[in-house]
C-alpha cells in the first residue's frame, strides 16, 4: 500500500512528477502527523497519463467485455479482502469515524459488484425496418481516454462508483484525486493495477486542481469528464470542457433541507437530523443543513436537536466512541468557523457549539463541536450557502407550503426529506419539491439501485447518471447500423446455394 509514495501511476508505472516536486498531506485529527508525501503535478504528467490513456485505448476497447470483467472483478475481490486496511487510511487522511470509513469501502464494493454486472448488459437493438432485406441494428462503443475529477468527502468510494462503468464501456481512465485525500485514490488505482490490467487503462496523477485537474478537463484528447466537487468548480470545468465539446457529468453541493411536521415521530426525527448533519463532520454533499420546522412543534424539536448534538463524542476517527470525527484540514476548519462568525454577525441563535474545540485531545486537529443555530431566516448566507461542515440551521414556518417554498427558492436540488406520519403530506412533499433524492423518514435518502445518484438544479449536471441502471450509458455512445445485403451475397461461399 505504500509504494506509490511521492509518485503518479502513468502508463503501467509508478512514476514522480516531472519536476520532481512533492507535497505531503497531513491527518486532520492529528495535524503534526504526515499522511504521506504526493506528486505534486503539473501539465507535464498530465500529458503523459492522457498519451497513456491514449495509447492503451485501442487494445481495451477491443478486449471482450468479459474479459475487462475479469480484470475488475478481481480488484473487487482484493477490496473486499483489504476492506479495513483502506478505511483505515480513509480515517487517517479524511478524518471520518472508521465505522463510516467501513461504510464508504462497503458502497464502494456493493457499486463496483453492480456496474460490473451492467458493463455485461452493454446492449445495442435490432429493429424490423419496412425495406426487405435490412437489417438495422446499433451497438454501444466507448468513448476514448477519460477523465475523473474527485472530491476528499469520499475519497475512495467516488474513484470507485466512477472508474467502474467508464472502464467497463471500454475506456482508459485518467483519475485525479482531491488533494486533501490522494491516498485513497492512489490505492483505488494500485487494486486496478494489480489485477493485471494493461499499462495505460488506468493512470492517477496527484496534484492540485487548479492546476492538474484543468489542464486535464481542458485537453482535446479527452472523451468524456467526470467530476464530484463543488458548484463553482463544476461551473469551471463545464467551461473548459465545452470548448472541445466534451461530455460532463458534474455531481455538486447542496442545501438539503429536511422539514418536521407536527405529527412527526420526534425520537425518529431527531436521531435522522443529528446523523445527517453530523455525520462525516457534515461534509457529505447529502448532509442535512437546515431543519424547516413548523412553529407549533419548533421549540420541543429545536431542544432535542441541541441535546443530541451536545451529546455526540467528537474524537479522533479512530477511537471507539467516536460520534464525530474533525473536518478534512486546517482550511476547511477555517472556513467552516468563518461561516459560524457569519451567522452569529447575522443574528442567528447560536444554541450549541460555535467554535474549535481546544485542549488535551484537540490541540493538534482540526475539531469543531457540533452547531445548532436557531431562528435562522430565510435570507441569512447560512441559510441559502453550503457550509460543508458540522453546522445546523433551524427556520421556522407557519405552514407547510411555506416550508416547501423555502425550499424551492434555493438554486440547489440535491436532497431534502419530511418527517411525518401522514402519507398524504409526504406524498404531496415527495410531488411539490424541487430536489433529485427525496427522503420520507429518511435523512440522508441514497437512492438504491437500479435509480442513480445525484440532484436536480445547481447540484448536478451533465449528460448521464453515474450510478445506477443509466450509470454505464455516459461512457458509451450508440453507433447505428442499417444493413442491406445483396440477393447474391453468399453465393460462391461453400456450402451456400
Ligand atoms: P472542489 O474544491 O470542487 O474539488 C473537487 C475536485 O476538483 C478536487 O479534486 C479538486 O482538486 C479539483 N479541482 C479544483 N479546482 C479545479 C479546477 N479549476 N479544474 C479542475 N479540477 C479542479 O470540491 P471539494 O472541496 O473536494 O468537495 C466538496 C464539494 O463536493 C462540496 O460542494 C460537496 O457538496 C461536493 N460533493 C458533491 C457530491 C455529489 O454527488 N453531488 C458528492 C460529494 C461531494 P484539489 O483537491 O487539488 O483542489
Amino acid at each position: 500500500m505504500s509504494g506509490f509514495d511521492g509518485k503518479n501511476f502513468i502508463g503501467g508505472e509508478w512514476r514522480p512528477a516531472a519536476s520532481g516536486r512533492r507535497f505531503d498531506q497531513r491527518n486532520p485529527a492529528f495535524l503534526h502527523e504526515v499522511t504521506g508525501t504526493f506528486a505534486d503535478s503539473a501539465a507535464a504528467d498530465v500529458d503523459a497519463a492522457i498519451t497513456a490513456a491514449q495509447a492503451a485505448f485501442p487494445a481495451w476497447r477491443a478486449l471482450a467485455p468479459p474479459k475487462r470483467k475479469a480484470h475488475l472483478d478481481k480488484a473487487l475481490r482484493e477490496m473486499a479482502a483489504q476492506r479495513d486496511e483502506i478505511a483505515a487510511v480513509i480515517t487517517r487522511e479524511n478524518g471520518k469515524a472508521l465505522r463510516e470509513a467501513r461504510g464508504e469501502v462497503d458502497s464502494a464494493i456493493k457499486e463496483m459488484d453492480y456496474q460490473i454486472a451492467e458493463g455485461m448488459r452493454l446492449c445495442g437493438q435490432t429493429v424490423p425496418v419496412e425495406v426487405d432485406g435490412t437489417l438495422a441494428y446499433s451497438t454501444r462503443e466507448p468513448l476514448g481516454p477519460v477523465a475523473l475529477v474527485t472530491p476528499w468527502n469520499f475519497p475512495f468510494n467516488v474513484p470507485c462508483r466512477k472508474a467502474t462503468p467508464a472502464l467497463m464501456g471500454g475506456n482508459t481512465v485518467v483519475l485525479k484525486p482531491a488533494s486533501l485525500t490522494p491516498r485513497a485514490g492512489l490505492l483505488f488505482a494500485e487494486l486496478l493495477a494489480e489485477s493485471g490490467l494493461p499499462p495505460g487503462v488506468v493512470n492517477c496523477v496527484t496534484g492540485a486542481g487548479g492546476s492538474v485537474g484543468a489542464a486535464l478537463v481542458g485537453d482535446a484528447r479527452i472523451k468524456a469528464v467526470s467530476f464530484t466537487g463543488s458548484t463553482p468548480v463544476g461551473k469551471s470545468i463545464q467551461l473548459a470542457a465545452a470548448r472541445n465539446l466534451t461530455p460532463t457529468q458534474l455531481e455538486l453541493g447542496g442545501k438539503n433541507p429536511a422539514i418536521v411536521l407536527p405529527d412527526a415521530d420526534l425520537e425518529l426525527a431527531v436521531a435522522e437530523i443529528v446523523k445527517g448533519a453530523f455525520a462525516c463532520s457534515g461534509q457529505w454533499c447529502t448532509s442535512t443543513s437546515r431543519v424547516i420546522v413548523l412553529e407549533e412543534i419548533a421549540d420541543e424539536l429545536t431542544e432535542r436537536l441541541v441535546a443530541a448534538a451536545r451529546g455526540l463524542a467528537v474524537r479522533d476517527g479512530t477511537a471507539e466512541d467516536c460520534g464525530m470525527g474533525p473536518v478534512c484540514g486546517a482550511k476547511q476548519k477555517a472556513d467552516v468557523l468563518g461561516w459560524i462568525a457569519k451567522g452569529r454577525a447575522e443574528g442567528a441563535h447560536l444554541l450549541t457549539g460555535g467554535a474549535a474545540l481546544d485542549g488535551e485531545d484537540y490541540d493538534h486537529g482540526c475539531f469543531i463541536a457540533p452547531t445548532v443555530f436557531d431562528r435562522v431566516t430565510p435570507a441569512m448566507a447560512i441559510a441559502r450557502e453550503e457550509i460543508f461542515g458540522p453546522v445546523l440551521t433551524i427556520l421556522r414556518a407557519a405552514t407547510i407550503d411555506e416550508a416547501v417554498a423555502l425550499i424551492n427558492r434555493l438554486p440547489f436540488g440535491n436532497a431534502a426529506a419530511i418527517y411525518t406520519r401522514s402519507g398524504g403530506s409526504a406524498r404531496a412533499f415527495a410531488d411539490r419539491v424541487n430536489v433529485g433524492m427525496v427522503g420520507i423518514n429518511i435523512g440522508v435518502p441514497v437512492p438504491r439501485e437500479p435509480f442513480s445518484f445525484g440532484g436536480w438544479n445547481q447540484s448536478r449536471f451533465g449528460a448521464g447518471d453515474i450510478t445506477g441502471d443509466d450509470g454505464i450509458r455516459f461512457w458509451t455512445k450508440l453507433r447505428k447500423v442499417t444493413a442491406r445485403w445483396p440477393e447474391d451475397a453468399g453465393a460462391g461461399v461453400p456450402g451456400w446455394h
